[in-house]
């Protein structure tokens, strides 16, 4: 059936109507905005760790990708599309990686450690999705400041370093990430178009509080939780620690050439 450009136009125009009367208009800041404000960021954080704080290289980098990334970890509560998908793997695929030193520091072999991987990738491609899906709202409590702090103090917790400082540079990493997120979401949320604005998402990404209380007291729940497992991380890793200096086999080493054997020994 051919339509004539009029109706096409009355077509069209129903179709924009209803969409915007059947799901709520946002127009926010679309991934690839997300990722490129966030790696912008990411790379200025990476050479500012690099430059000013004397952070190794390789850490800067790290810190550099791990901003970037956590640029998409706010829309992991879209329950559908790219963010989700995309976040997902990327987060199973690299979490494993970045918790070598964890895994090392419980003293797992190599086999035990290419198992934990993949537990830690299961766990999150499968368990993590669907907990965001079933139990997280579009800009409900996971757009927030105290969610923002828990993915950095989830950061810090899988991610063992020898140094304390690097290990809180990279969680920080994570942290700012998701907060540029947040800070996109709002600056999105001002209709310039038609003079400042303010649509019905201003608000909804940078805050500390949300509508639901089940939500508010759940988030600030885990936020505490995390606080005390990343305060009680340097006890249980230095046992481990310990544990493992202990279990080393001791191999006795000659102590250079401080002992004068010659005058010591004599009769030779
Ligand atoms: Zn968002």
């Amino acid at each position: 059936m051919a339509y004539s450009r009029a109706q096409r136009f009355v077509t069209s125009q129903a179709l924009i109507r209803f969409h915007c009367t059947a799901l709520p208009c946002y127009a926010v800041a679309d991934f690839k905005s997300h990722i490129t404000g966030s790696t912008l960021v990411g790379v200025g954080y990476g050479y500012w760790g690099v430059a000013t704080q004397s952070m190794p290289l390789e850490s800067g980098i790290v810190a550099g990708g791990l901003c970037a990334v956590s640029g998409m970890l706010p829309d992991l509560d879209s329950d559908s599309g790219i963010p989700l998908r995309e976040t997902s793997m990327f987060a199973a695929a690299i979490a494993p990686m970045l918790m070598i030193d964890r895994f090392r520091e419980l003293g797992l072999s190599h086999e035990s450690m290419a198992l934990a991987a993949m537990l830690v990738y299961v766990a999150i491609r499968f368990v993590g999705v669907e907990f965001f899906k079933r139990y997280t709202v579009h800009r409900g409590m996971w757009h927030s400041i105290p969610a923002a702090f828990s993915a950095g103090l989830l950061a810090y917790l899988v991610m063992p370093c020898s140094e304390e400082s690097v290990r809180v540079y990279k969680s920080m990493a994570v942290l700012i990430g998701f907060l540029v997120h947040l800070t996109m979401d709002e600056i999105w949320s001002v209709d310039v178009g038609r003079g400042f604005r303010l649509k019905k998402s201003f608000g909804t990404a940078l805050k500390f509080f949300g509508g639901n209380t089940l939500a508010n007291v759940s988030v600030y729940a885990k936020l505490i939780l995390l606080l005390y497992l990343a305060w009680a991380d340097h006890d249980f890793s230095d046992r481990i620690r310990e544990r493992n200096r202990l279990d080393q086999t001791y191999i006795a080493q000659p102590l250079g050439d401080s002992i004068d054997f010659k005058n010591l020994i004599p009769w030779r």
